[in-house]
């Protein structure tokens, strides 16, 4: 997936802003977009060439001493500060009491845990380099000991906060960092990416991955049966006359997942029903003509229906039933209804 990401024009582009970004300012960089995933890969990307000792270009040249460290996890001028649950994910050597869960959280500890390093001068000479992981996940006392340490930065100290929200973050943070907007990439873009990673179906998958292209990949490589699944119904969304039965397994894709799909269906369906363009799965374009004939009150039912739905989406206590019970209501009223 890593390879996959730095081939990602969208992110390249960041990436390239991240420097010249980081060549023109010293205060800390606020790297904000929707994408779940590549965000932190373009940070680390940067970190990487800023502290390699023999760059190449623009890149890190991953051979030198500093390379190697930082590969090994340990370069001593780099930290990164994210909750106890993503160091996890990432491999970080981590020590949890028994019995405690990892915190989802970025707390007032974790912070205080860079004093150290702070306070120290660059072991290589260089600059030191603390990335933040994501933002989101800074708690209210993290947030105000964070601010603290970006009011007084000590030399050479360089700041990246990485995340999706930043209207959430406290404005005095946000009002010290300079903002770098991600853009997402368009529907021909990420189709295109994913074309050259040789991705069968490309529109398919990236609709049916929710519009994330790295999902979209990841679905297609590793989870060929949660695609097919989240194929088969859609395509049962789409098709009224094989709506008297509900596939078997279908329940399989997560409840979640499945009321997502029907809201994105349904507001193709709406666009339709007002003369509209399919936007969201255009490859069924030809097989939605039958909207035109639904009322919009049918398809505004639907919606508050499937919003509903979404709302206790993650524990339905049967998910066939939850399914079964979404089919029924999608049929009576957008089928029976019809003019
Ligand atoms: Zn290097």
């Amino acid at each position: 997936m890593t390879e996959a990401v730095f081939s990602a024009p969208w992110l390249k582009a960041l990436y390239r802003e991240l420097n010249q970004f980081a060549a023109h300012t010293q205060s800390p960089v606020l790297v904000h977009g929707q994408q779940r995933r590549g965000l932190l890969s373009v940070a680390n990307q940067w970190a990487a060439f800023r502290l390699c000792e023999q760059p190449v270009g623009d890149q890190a040249c991953e051979h030198c001493a500093a390379c190697h460290m930082r590969q090994g996890g340990n370069h001593p001028d780099l930290q990164v500060l994210c909750p106890q649950s993503v160091s996890l994910e990432m491999g970080f050597p981590l020590e949890l009491k028994t019995g405690t869960k990892p915190s989802q959280e970025i707390r007032v500890d974790d912070v205080r845990q860079l004093q150290s390093f702070l306070h120290t001068a660059s072991s290589r000479g260089h600059e030191r380099i603390v990335l933040v992981y994501p933002f989101d996940a800074l708690n209210l006392n993290a947030a105000n000991a964070l601010l603290k340490i970006l009011e007084e930065p000590g030399e050479g100290l360089r700041f990246v906060l990485i995340g999706h929200k930043p209207e959430h973050l406290l404005p005095t943070i946000r009002s010290r960092c300079q903002s770098l907007a991600a853009t997402e990439p368009d529907y021909k873009e990420a189709v295109t990416w994913l074309k050259g990673l040789s991705v069968a179906e490309p529109e398919v998958a990236f609709s049916l991955a929710m519009n994330d292209p790295f999902d979209a990949l990841d679905l297609s490589n590793n989870q060929i049966d949660q695609l097919g699944l989240r194929k088969k119904w859609v395509d049962w969304l789409v098709s009224p006359e094989q709506q008297n039965q509900l596939p078997a397994g279908l329940e399989k894709m997560g409840f979640p997942v499945a009321v997502e799909l029907a809201q994105r269906v349904c507001a193709d369906l709406s666009a339709v029903c007002q003369g509209g363009t399919v936007e969201v799965f255009p490859w069924l374009a030809p097989r939605v003509l039958w909207a035109k004939r639904i009322s919009l009150q049918s398809l505004s039912r639907v919606f508050a229906l499937l919003t509903r739905q979404s709302a206790i989406a993650e524990h339905p206590l049967n998910p066939r039933l939850a399914l079964e019970f979404v089919a029924q209501e999608w049929h009576n009223q957008l089928v029976k209804t019809q003019s």
